[in-house]
């Protein structure tokens, strides 16, 4: 028997559909570091079941010396993490993960690295 063949039935059980970017926010620490802040929804449910439920991710994109890095965890109801980056830029609504290895920004309202 095939080990994965549970899990493959198990992955096609249940329909996830994106469904909607709420916040972004885009951050420039310096030249080598940009990222990215965003909040989205995703739907899902399971085959049997007529009932969508919706699921809020956070996800950032971080470009460090031209190279890609992302980074995505789905949302507790009332979780709120702080972010120097987002707060700076009054993107209070923007939700964080309080656990993940993002990038918070800084406390220095103006931050200039030589
Ligand atoms: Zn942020």
């Amino acid at each position: 028997m095939e080990p994965s063949a549970d899990m493959e039935a198990l992955t096609q059980d249940i329909q996830y559909e994106f469904d909607e970017l709420e916040h972004q926010c885009f951050s420039v620490e310096n030249y080598h570091n940009i990222f990215h802040h965003f909040n989205f929804t995703i739907k899902m449910k399971v085959n049997d079941s007529a009932d969508w439920t919706s699921m809020l991710f956070f996800a950032e994109v971080k470009e460090i010396f031209k190279r890609k890095i992302y980074f995505y965890s789905p949302l507790e109801l009332y979780e709120n993490g702080h972010c120097y980056a987002c707060k700076k830029q009054g993107m209070d609504d923007l939700r964080h993960p309080i656990i993940g290895v993002y990038d918070r920004g800084n406390p220095g309202t103006i931050h200039v690295r030589r």
